[in-house]
């Protein structure tokens, strides 16, 4: 009997043991598992009707079949269907749309995706999922029109382009140039207009320019600003690193950047300052500089720039200076993006214009270095001076003085490194200084844009 008893009551434990496992394994088995497919749609609330829309389904024990489609004006049209030989754990569709449906002229579809997965659960029916959604259909590209442009734009130098641009669900604006860089307008004058300094970077072989527009449903608007471009050669300066240098000047910088443990060797010192350190100087300059206002802006009016009163030019903007070392060709090169002007000892530099200046400091190579915003994604910089009579947030007006020239940073005497910069690119100086050059393409073509647009 005690052996019996003993024996039934294994039997039973083996029971209750294999029940738990049982539940267990419905409870924990991917096979019943309870969670409905995951639909997500990549969607903005926008449509186009044109633009393939992209459904993802997922789930955990497989997706047994799947069906899309929409509802527009009463109708209901089949977008995709499948019921799969092979569940997959995820299907991701592309679903294009009929051209019928834009027929009917649309104000807003509606999408409904219904997914099943493979789960035993709910007696071996599966989970079910249900998604529904909105979507505002706009099939039309934003109107897009220049209104007036400088005429010409020179290598390294600047333009200008007034442009309108319409359309109720406009997501981006901006005039893309060849290399990709892009430049955000300004809302302009009156409602509906754009304007927009632009710049050919000196180191871009060729230019052109770009209006592009998106709205929220995906529709694009592409044309070119009819500039005339005009090259413009620039010079090459092969310049001899003398020992004198290396064991002055760039030993001296090697020390102030905090370089000298990184190599003790002049010339491995020389090429860290004059590629790595302007590198991340010049990073902070495009940082600065690349900032433009949203705010509505009604007239730019820029007077030429002399910042250094009787200043001589020592430096052109866009040299290409390759360094060579005794017999050694090509050791390091860099460009000069801005223009070298000197006058005497610790000059003053005066300011022709309105601005507000956003940097007011030491920025390595360019030793202490005050920058100046104009407006419209226009930017001057004062590189080397010894002393600076501005701070960050100061405004200034003509006739303030910025700072006093000197030799800061890399520089082997007194002088002043003018920079200008539109939206982060630094141009010809040159063009800025010029009477003519400002009516011409800046003033006029504001003007003629006025004229324009008060007319429509
Ligand atoms: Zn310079």
């Amino acid at each position: 009997m005690r052996h019996n008893n003993k024996m039934g009551s294994v039997i039973g434990t083996g029971i209750f043991l294999a029940i738990v496992g049982l539940v267990l394994f419905v409870i924990f088995s991917s096979s019943f598992e309870r969670d409905a497919p995951t639909v997500s749609v990549a969607h903005n609330g926008y449509w186009n009707l044109k633009t393939p829309l992209s459904v993802r389904i997922s789930d955990a024990s497989g997706i047994s079949g799947y069906r899309v489609y929409l509802e527009a004006n009463g109708e209901r049209v089949d977008l995709a269907q499948a019921q799969n030989a092979q569940p997959e754990h995820e299907v991701i569709l592309k679903i294009e749309v009929p051209k019928k449906v834009a027929a009917f002229k649309p104000e807003s579809v509606k999408i409904v995706i219904e997914a099943q997965d493979t789960s035993s659960w709910n007696f071996f029916r599966g989970n079910k999922a249900q998604e529904a959604l909105l979507l505002s259909v706009d099939t039309k590209a934003p109107q897009v029109s220049t209104v007036a442009h400088s005429m010409y734009v020179h290598k390294g130098g600047s333009g200008l382009v007034v442009f309108a641009a319409e359309d109720p669900n406009l997501a981006s604006l901006y005039i893309e140039i060849e290399g990709g860089k892009r430049f955000v307008p300004q809302p302009f004058y009156k409602e509906g207009y754009y304007i927009s300094l632009v710049a050919w970077p000196l180191t871009q072989p060729t230019f052109s320019a770009r209006l592009i527009a998106t709205d929220k449903a995906g529709n694009l608007h592409k044309s070119s600003v009819p500039f005339r471009v005009s090259d413009r050669a620039y010079q090459i300066s092969n310049l001899k690193l003398s020992d004198a240098f290396l064991e002055g000047k760039i030993a001296e910088l090697a020390e102030l950047f905090e370089i000298a443990h990184e190599s003790d060797k002049r010339l491995d010192q020389f090429r860290l300052i004059n590629e790595q350190v302007r590198e991340k100087n010049e990073k902070l300059i495009h940082d600065l500089t690349s900032v433009v206002s949203s705010e509505r802006i009604d007239n730019f009016e820029i007077t030429p720039f002399y910042p250094l009163k009787n200043g001589q030019k020592v430096a052109s903007f866009g040299d290409h200076r390759l360094y060579s070392y005794e017999n050694q060709d090509k050791v390091s090169e860099s460009y000069h993006l801005g223009l070298d002007l000197a006058s005497v000892q610790m000059g003053a530099i005066m300011s022709q214009n309105y601005g507000t200046v956003v940097f007011s400091d030491f920025n390595g190579i360019y030793g202490t270095m005050p920058v100046v915003d104009h407006g419209l994604g226009l930017y001057t910089l004062y590189g080397h001076c010894s002393s600076a009579a501005v701070q960050k947030g100061d405004k200034v007006h003509p006739g303030d003085k910025i700072a006093n020239t000197g030799m800061s940073g890399y520089a082997m005497g007194d002088h002043l490194h003018f920079g200008v910069l539109v939206q982060g690119i630094e141009v010809r100086p040159e063009e800025w200084m010029d009477t003519k050059w400002l009516k011409l393409n800046i003033t006029d073509t504001i003007s003629d844009a006025k004229k324009i647009i008060d007319r429509k």
